[in-house]
């Protein structure tokens, strides 16, 4: 997490940097900072909090020159106060540094450094970086990160600036990067969104590559020295897909763009029956597909096992990326690992993917950012296309990536050479529309909301298919509105949960139009046998599931297997609607930030 961001150019860096940091701030918004490089000298402003909090200071004023750095962070190492904020410096004041990612040595190293003389101002693992570029620095600051680097063990994304020299130095390992190409400037960042106001030309920087950055050019050399071409990407992201557009939050608007979003992830991939992916990774030949994801992916993970299954007649596994990456896992050439990743740069998806590669699999990736370090190292993928997705609880990256999942397992189907089931394919297609019905009348859902923002607890419960639904639900709730939730598959409840049902423990049923439709009102007969109170998300015309709730939210029918899409979209809008009630913070909520590139 973190977001980094570096300018070099004509103008005043600091109000452009500022501008493009807040563009980064669903990355991380416990502290901010910003140093600018002002003729020979470096000034550098931090503050708790989140960037307006920075930009309130009194000093940014003082802030002139056209080199700058600036960073907002998401703590690991040190409390999010103000001497732990980015950018670090070295001990003259010299050089200022920002990272995103974790140093794992830097105690020994920080010891090492203490020994030899240097004054540490921080509790932060990164502020070592400043000071071992300090010891190898011999008037060229490319070659003294260079050296630097070789003592760092870990992940990061650095952007580096020396009162001495017009350039910005950028460097990643497992921490996404990039170069914006300017006219007569060029940036750094985390992310594009943060310089897609002014460039639409980026470089993607890759494992230990070195990038000097300059006003009117840039070089890149590896690690070793030896210098690289890279290549030039237009970006696809537009300014307007990454503001606000007249909703009170991201979250809001990024909920009422999955018509959209999911319009997108079909297009030219469903036609007259069939399914087109590409490239065309010889799928059938697979014996098993291990789906693996961290948070909301994970969930979306459990779903893919379901349908590969159900679709695709292929053995199928689910995975937490972090677990995965640790095991020894038993897997082969015969194995297809699919990585789900909104942002394509979740460092433990990449560790997974990097350990299933190593392993001998072949891979996958279902991922919305073009560009990012998963989709670059898969073998294949399918991009999401939902557009860039802001608010910190995922919502429309979900319901692509369910349907990104429909779409490879018909296509495994169809390449084993099974039919296709012609409903269910104009079922997916006709689920924008679905959704855009429901979004038509929210009236019912902020009428719990209300009603419940003030509980403490919630349990969500499905079957089958919706079984991660209820997953997804309660981690929705607890992500932005901070109250405990859990999901939990409805047939279990009898073997621990319902121990803590009662009156003051809401329980929220999803009711699959499915096989275990009666099974899940049976676990609903026992919840209110117990006084829970039970709000359902059940299919329209569902009357028995609606007799037995208190509550009932309808979705449109639909194919089970498409379900959850749709039950989803009521979950979304309840968190939101609870969290909105009791006035917090709903896209930048406590602890968390997007784009989880630390383990
Ligand atoms: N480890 C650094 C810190 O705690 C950066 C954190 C991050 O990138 O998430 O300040």
């Amino acid at each position: 997490m973190c977001g980094i961001i570096g300018y070099i150019g004509k103008r005043e860096a600091a109000p452009l940097i500022l501008r493009g940091l807040h563009r980064l701030e669903y990355r991380g918004y416990d502290s901010a900072g910003i140093a600018i490089v002002s003729g020979e000298k470096l000034f550098a402003v931090k503050s708790a909090g989140m960037i307006t909090a920075l930009e309130a200071r009194p000093e940014l004023k003082r802030l002139i020159g056209n080199i700058g750095i600036a960073h907002t962070r998401w703590a690991t190492h040190g409390e999010p106060t103000e001497q732990n904020a980015h950018p670090h410096l070295d001990c003259k004041g010299e050089i200022a540094v920002v990272h995103n990612g974790i140093i794992e040595n830097y105690m020994e190293l920080r010891e090492a450094l203490q020994k030899r003389g240097h004054t540490f101002n921080s509790e932060t693992d990164s502020e070592v970086i400043a000071h071992l570029i300090e010891e190898s620095y011999e008037g060229v600051l490319e070659d003294a990160v260079a050296r630097a680097l070789k003592l760092l063990e870990g992940t990061f994304g650095l952007a580096v600036v020396h009162t001495g020299e017009r350039k910005v130095v950028a460097v990643r390992r497992s921490s996404p990067l990039i170069i914006g190409i300017g006219q007569d400037e060029m940036f750094v960042a985390s992310d594009v969104a943060a310089v897609v106001e002014h460039t639409s030309r980026v470089v993607h920087l890759d494992d230990d590559e070195i990038a000097c950055i300059r006003q009117d050019g840039f070089s890149v050399m590896r690690l070793s020295g030896e210098m690289v071409e890279k290549r030039v990407d237009k970006v696809e992201m537009s300014l307007s897909q990454i503001e606000k557009k007249g909703f009170k939050h991201f979250m809001l608007k990024e909920i009422f763009e999955q018509p959209a979003s999911i319009t997108n992830l079909l297009r030219g991939r469903l036609k007259d029956g069939k399914i087109t992916l590409t490239p065309n990774l010889g799928l059938a030949r697979f014996e098993r597909v291990i789906f693996v994801g961290c948070g909301t992916s994970w969930h979306s993970a459990i779903i893919g096992r379901y349908l590969a299954e159900n679709l695709a007649g292929i053995r199928a596994e689910f995975e937490y990326a972090s677990e995965f990456r640790y095991r020894k896992p038993i897997v082969t050439n015969r194995d297809l690992v699919v990585v789900i990743s909104q942002s394509g740069e979740t460092a433990d998806t990449l560790g997974a993917l990097r350990e299933a590669k190593k392993r001998g699999a072949r891979t996958l990736g279902i991922v919305n950012v073009v560009g990012s370090t998963i989709s670059r190292e898969v073998d294949g993928g399918i991009y999401l296309h939902a557009g860039p997705e802001i608010g910190v609880a995922s919502t429309k990256a979900f319901t692509s990536q369910v349907m990104a999942l429909l779409l490879l397992t018909l296509y495994i189907r169809q390449e084993r050479g099974l039919e296709n089931d012609p409903e269910l394919i104009r079922e997916a297609a006709a689920m924008p529309a679905k959704i855009n019905a429901m979004l038509d009348n929210l009236d019912v859902i902020k009428n719990i909301a209300r009603e419940f923002a003030s509980y403490k607890n919630f349990i969500y419960l499905g079957r089958g298919i919706n079984y991660p639904v209820a997953l997804e639900g309660a981690l929705k709730l607890k992500e932005i509105s901070y109250i405990h939730a859990e999901g939990y598959p409805a047939g279990e409840m009898k073997h621990g949960p319902i121990a803590l049902i009662d009156d003051g423990f809401p329980v929220v049923f999803i009711v699959g139009n499915d096989a275990q439709h009666e099974k899940v009102l049976g676990n609903m007969q026992e919840v209110k046998a117990r006084k829970g109170r039970i709000i359902a998300v059940c299919s329209e015309g569902d009357t028995d599931a609606a007799r037995v709730a208190d509550y009932c939210i309808t979705v449109p029918q639909t194919s089970p297997l498409l379900s959850p899409i749709l039950n989803v979209v009521p979950l979304q809008l309840l968190a939101y609607y609870v969290a909105d009630a009791k006035g917090l913070d709903v896209d930048r909520p406590r602890n968390l930030a997007k784009s989880v590139t630390v383990e």
